[in-house]
């Protein structure tokens, strides 16, 4: 943990940027990974089975690599190739399975009949890891709490735990208001703004559709009333990004000497469409690094 918190200036907005992308395996997943594979440990657990887009996989690989307990990743067919590299490299058993991401979400529960189920969107203990994030933050900020958290959103796992742990601060007294949390959500997969913006008490019914931020590309988050609740509760909001949105904020971060993963530029596309006064703190993650994705942003440029 401890990522560094750094201020800078993008476009018009003044930002601290929390450089993620720095973890042993290049994303933010790394908290909730550690935290997680350690209590698996500490249960006797030899085995663990994980589903992921990719950073997820790569995290829980990582970890349960160095505390010598057994893994496999199931992963969608279309994953970036970086990414398996690194979950094969850290020594799991790659499953690839073709079809959508739910179809791996699907194939992974198979194999959970019998194994310990590693899974960062089910397993509470990963979301106690992601609550560092708030931590951190609160920490870096001369332990002040800032007025407005921006993050990717598909699963919630950074949310949720930037949400728990602004909690548990307000809780102990250490801090007198939470910060508001915007949602990024891509366009073209936006389930969460849906619910949100209608009123929704579920899901809309699934509408899959392809997006360049790979690692928010969920149609059924199964914390979903839990994430828009977590949102309203901060009086935050949710804003999408379009494909050509995310793009040209990718270039633009690349500009100004930011390298990041698609997903991750989804988040400073949104900074472009939220509401927010000059004098506020405003953290914004740099969820995943650039090179996790080389051949993807090759084919975009
Ligand atoms: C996991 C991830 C996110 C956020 O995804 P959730 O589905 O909300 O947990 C954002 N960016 C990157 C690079 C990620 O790996």
């Amino acid at each position: 943990g401890f990522t560094p918190l750094l201020e800078t200036r993008i476009g018009g907005n003044r930002i601290w940027i929390k450089q993620e992308q720095l973890f042993p395996t290049g994303s933010y997943k790394d908290r909730g990974a550690s935290v997680l594979i350690s209590r698996a440990v500490e249960l006797g657990i030899r085995k663990v089975v994980e589903d992921s887009s990719g950073n997820a996989g790569a995290a829980i690989a990582a970890y349960a690599a160095l505390a010598g307990i057994e893994c496999e990743i199931f992963v969608p067919e279309a994953t970036a190739p970086a990414k398996l590299a690194q979950i094969e490299l850290y020594g799991a058993a790659l499953h690839k399975v073709p079809g959508s991401r739910e179809d791996t979400a699907r194939a992974v529960l198979v194999a959970a009949e019998t194994e310990f189920y590693a899974s960062h969107s089910w397993s509470p203990f990963f979301f106690y890891g992601t609550k560092t994030y708030a931590y951190e933050i609160w920490e870096q900020l001369g332990f002040n709490t800032p007025d407005v958290l921006i993050i990717p959103t598909g699963n919630g796992t950074l949310l949720i735990g930037a949400y728990l742990g602004f909690q548990d601060l307000l809780s102990q007294n250490l801090i007198s208001a939470l910060p508001r949390i915007i949602a990024v959500q891509s366009e073209n997969c936006a389930p969460l703004h849906k619910m949100w913006a209608d009123r929704l008490e579920q899901l809309p019914p699934r509408q899959p559709e392809k997006t360049i931020a790979e690692g928010i590309a969920i149609a059924e988050p199964i914390r979903g009333r839990q994430i828009v609740d977590a949102v309203r509760k901060t009086e935050g909001a949710f804003v999408t990004v379009s494909e050509r949105e995310i793009l040209t904020a990718l270039v633009e971060m690349g500009r100004n000497g930011w390298f990041m993963e698609p997903t991750s530029a989804a988040a400073f596309a949104g900074l472009e469409k939220c509401s927010i006064d000059e004098r506020e703190t405003v953290v914004v993650p740099i969820t995943g690094h650039g090179l996790k994705s080389t051949d993807k942003l090759l084919s975009l440029l």
